[in-house]
């Protein structure tokens, strides 16, 4: 199989390299390694930053809104890039490599394809062009206390009230809510109808009163994700996407968007790469000399990330014949988050006792693998556990019996 770029392909990477050398903000440069599952996230500087974030993050994002690359999957007619699938991934790869933070959020991951798809043409006008502009920033408010892995269980309500809904109950783990003012969530609308066939897809503003946020700290003694609660939340019956009760299956298709993710393996790759380099370097003498298990872990995650990047390529190549990727996405989340946390292991049991620093001043690479180490635990948890991706793969990918 031959992945090396067509010539158009080698003119369009050298067109996004160009483009991000000269347009990407200092402050992003000077990032490296990002550490943290925040600090490289553009809507935590776009929001919560101090005045030279905020204007690194509004610069970004006015730069890639001239080229159309803050949407470069949607079709050019809602202000996306209609690039194909190859396309986005060369653009994806070279984000993830110069550590260029995508913009928009979920709401232009997985809204907005969402929105294309099972939305009204007055949604697609209320919502999409807003997201794009930052405008509007999503969060997701799908999980509950009682459900997550079975996320049919929901029990937080919609009643019809008129030509409105009113919503009572709790989300957990709404990511970014706090840096968020809108949210997308699933909420009971027929409580006696079979589990997945009761629930509708909302949309609401986050300062709708009644709706409340409190925040979750992580073992990293970070703040990225929230409990969210609704009591009385009057929501319109316009911001229902999809119909009324039939919110499982657009949910489904914003979660197929949510797995695919395709950056991840470039950015592993970077960070092998990296360590590597720090390793062999002449003046870190005291890493120079590896044991032989040490040499062997740090070659099998290297060889892991190159079978990362092909199952990339083949969520690319679904993508490019028009096939939203299903099973193939939790393989590729499985490898990936697992992988993740494997390397994170790796280079903080090489770095021995430095392995124990966090001050980014003393601590070898920055201590982006102590934080890793830390950060990586919830990959195997979020965007579906790990064990459901397996249930899927072993279903819809082997054809098993349930
Ligand atoms: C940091 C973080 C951020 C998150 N962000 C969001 C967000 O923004 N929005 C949102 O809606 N949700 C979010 N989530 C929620 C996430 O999707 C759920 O945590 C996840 O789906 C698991 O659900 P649970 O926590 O209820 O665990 P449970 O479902 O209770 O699972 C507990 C354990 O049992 C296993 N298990 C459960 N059922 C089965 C089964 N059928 N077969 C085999 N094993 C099973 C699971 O794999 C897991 O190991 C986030 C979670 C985390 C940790």
């Amino acid at each position: 199989m031959d992945w090396s770029d067509s010539e158009n392909q080698k003119k369009f990477r050298t067109e996004v390299i160009d483009y991000i050398e000269k347009n990407l903000p200092n402050y992003y440069k000077k990032l490296k390694p990002p550490t943290g599952l925040e600090s490289g996230d553009w809507q935590n500087f776009f929001v919560l930053g101090d005045k030279y974030q905020k204007q690194a993050a509004s610069d970004w994002m006015k730069a890639l809104q001239k080229k159309s690359w803050v949407a470069p999957h949607w079709p050019k007619q809602y202000g996306g890039a209609g690039l194909s699938s190859i396309d986005q991934f060369i653009l994806h790869q070279e984000m993830a490599f110069h550590d260029a933070p995508s913009v928009g959020g979920q709401g232009v991951s997985m809204l907005g394809p969402t929105i294309l798809i099972h939305g009204t043409d007055e949604q697609k006008q209320m919502f999409l062009q807003p997201t794009l502009e930052g405008k509007m920033l999503w969060a997701q408010g799908f999980s509950e206390p009682g459900a997550g892995s079975d996320l049919a269980s929901l029990q937080a309500r919609a009643e019809k009230n008129g030509d409105n809904y009113q919503i009572n109950g709790q989300k957990l783990w709404t990511s970014r809510s706090h840096k968020s003012n809108w949210i997308f969530g699933l909420f009971r609308t027929d409580p006696d109808a079979p589990k997945h066939r009761g629930i509708s897809f909302f949309v609401m503003n986050q300062n709708s009163p009644g709706l409340s946020v409190n925040p979750i700290i992580d073992m990293a003694w970070e703040h990225s994700t929230n409990e969210t609660f609704y009591e009385n939340v009057e929501v319109s019956s316009n911001n229902v996407i999809g119909e009324e009760n039939r919110g499982w299956y657009v949910a489904m298709t914003l979660l197929d968007y949510e797995r695919s993710n395709i950056s991840g393996a470039v950015h592993i790759r970077k960070r092998i790469n990296e360590l590597i380099d720090f390793l062999n370097k002449k003046e870190n003498i005291i890493f120079n000399y590896l044991s032989s298990r040490f040499r062997s872990a740090l070659t099998d995650r290297y060889i892991e990330s190159e079978v990362l990047f092909n199952f990339s390529f083949r969520i690319v190549s679904l993508q490019s014949k028009d096939i939203v990727p299903n099973y193939e996405a939790s393989v590729s989340k499985i490898f990936n988050s697992e992988l993740s946390q494997k390397i994170s292991n790796v280079g903080t049991k090489i770095f021995g006792l430095y392995g124990n620093l966090w001050d980014e001043k003393t601590a070898p690479m920055d201590a982006y693998f102590t934080r890793e180490y830390t950060h990586s635990v919830v990959r195997t948890i979020f965007g579906g556990a790990n064990e459901i991706q397996r249930n899927i793969i072993a279903t819809r990918g082997l054809g098993l019996p349930r």
